[in-house]
């Protein structure tokens, strides 16, 4: 008689959850993602895997560049697999930090080009956010269960989830859950690991029109195209959960897209946002097992880059999973903190 063990449960429809049970599907492993639906911070983002400008504007060590940049490499093949639209358009700089920037990028090995005030780098990539969602959800079909995990229990040969009114089996569980609190049921350290991560409200607006054909970031903002219209982003308030868009964070993001791009926008077509990421304490992701939780795994705290870190993060966690040693797990490693 053959018994068929139940699949990995991946609890967290974001970029992480889906990413990781893209990847591990396609490596033949059963799956099943649970979510309750509705926005989420990958939703909300803007959709930018941008290794070079996010590692020269947030001021990263080398190894964390490199980690942005082995991230952005795996998108190509990564898309196209998932059928997820990827983007290649240079991204811009314009302000007078432009030299500064020149330099940091340089120093990390990201090429760009600079005239006066403006630096501009073909090293960034952008995707849809909802697409690619979208594509990664229909790659699972009914394998997408809508619900919230209310509390998890160890069994014989995995783990039990329990959510309103039904339970599952999984052989194995990803932690996807974003920003969220820890599930009732896990163990000590997953909990204390949890509570690490810190919540950042990301504010962005949505334009119905659209006045870059590449992303353009200066000081205190930043506008990217979409298939329709384009961004304005994006605020990084630490601490806060919200999701209620704030009108004075609405002002200075606008005023701040004005002087970058050098024209009005219009207040009226804008439509707020906002979306929560989670940080872990040096910015990186929490990927990979944990020691006192047998058969559950992380893959969390990507802070702003959840996007461009995504298909790292399924590949470690993945690997993880697979008993396999991963050249990128030691740096996502949990239990460094
Ligand atoms: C305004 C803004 C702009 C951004 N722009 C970019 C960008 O340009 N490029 C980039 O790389 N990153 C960007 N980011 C960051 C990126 O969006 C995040 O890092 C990423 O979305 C985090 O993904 P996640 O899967 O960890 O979390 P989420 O997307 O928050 O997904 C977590 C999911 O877990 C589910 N969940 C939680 N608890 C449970 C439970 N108990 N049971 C079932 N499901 C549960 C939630 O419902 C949610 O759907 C931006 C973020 C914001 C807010």
């Amino acid at each position: 008689m053959t018994t068929t063990s139940p699949p990995i449960a991946i609890i967290g429809a974001g970029v992480l959850g889906l990413c990781a049970a893209f990847e591990l599907s396609r490596r033949g492993h059963g799956v099943r993602v649970i979510d309750p639906g509705g926005a989420n911070a990958s939703s909300v983002a803007a959709g930018m895997i941008a290794p070079a400008m996010e590692a020269a504007i947030d001021q990263v060590t080398p190894e964390q560049a490199a980690l942005f940049r082995a991230g952005r490499d795996l998108w190509p093949a990564f898309a196209q697999a998932a059928g997820v639209a990827l983007n290649a358009r240079p991204a811009e700089w314009r302000g007078p930090q432009a030299e500064v920037l020149a330099e940091r990028m340089g120093a990390l090995g990201f090429a760009a080009r600079r005239d006066d005030d403006t630096l501009v780098t073909d090293e960034d990539l952008q995707i849809e956010p909802e697409q690619a969602l979208q594509a990664l959800r229909s790659t699972m079909g009914a394998a997408v269960v809508k619900g919230e995990v209310l509390r998890l229990e160890p069994t014989a040969s995995g783990w039990r989830l329990n959510l309103d009114g039904m339970t599952l089996e999984a052989s194995a569980v990803v932690l996807a859950t974003g920003a969220g609190p820890a599930i009732p049921g896990v163990t000590p350290e997953i909990r204390r690991l949890v509570d690490l991560i810190q919540p950042i409200k990301g504010q962005i607006g949505r334009l119905r029109s659209r006045p870059v054909a590449h992303v353009v970031r200066g000081p205190g903002a930043y506008v990217a195209p979409m298939e329709a219209g384009a961004v304005v982003g994006a605020t990084m308030q630490p601490g806060r959960r919200d999701l209620e868009p704030d009108p004075a964070s609405s002002r200075r993001l606008l005023e701040a897209a004005e002087r970058v791009l050098g024209q009005p926008l219009d207040a009226a077509e804008v439509e707020w946002r906002a979306g929560v990421r989670g940080a872990s304490p040096d910015g990186m992701p929490l990927a990979g097992a944990v020691p006192d939780a047998q058969g559950m795994f992380l893959a969390l705290a990507p802070r702003r880059n959840g996007w461009l870190l995504g298909p790292l993060v399924a590949e470690v966690v993945a690997d993880a999973i697979e008993g396999r040693a991963s050249s990128h797990a030691a740096a996502l490693d949990p239990r460094r903190f």
